[in-house]
């Protein structure tokens, strides 16, 4: 689990980002509509009722940590990091 709120960062909810649900949707940003954190949910919703946490990386990316080259470039749907 991750402490990060939409509270904290409300700008990211909404935003797509580098990662695809197993049907190789994109995942958004999304906030839980009870405690405010943020996950990740298909792009595809609600056809695609696919969530995951976000990885500590890719928070690092959204919350400003760190440039994220190529991250506005659209990426074959299905990619898998090996
Ligand atoms: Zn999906």
């Amino acid at each position: 689990m991750n402490d990060v709120n939409s509270a904290n960062y409300p700008k990211l909810i909404g935003k797509k980002v580098a990662r695809f649900c197993p049907n190789g949707h994109r995942f958004v940003v999304r906030a839980n509509r009870e405690d405010g954190s943020l996950f990740l949910g298909c792009s595809k919703y609600p056809e695609c009722r696919e969530t995951a946490e976000i990885p500590t990386d890719l928070l690092l990316q959204l919350t400003g940590a760190t440039p994220l080259p190529g991250f506005a470039v659209s990426e074959e749907p299905g990619e898998d990091d090996q």
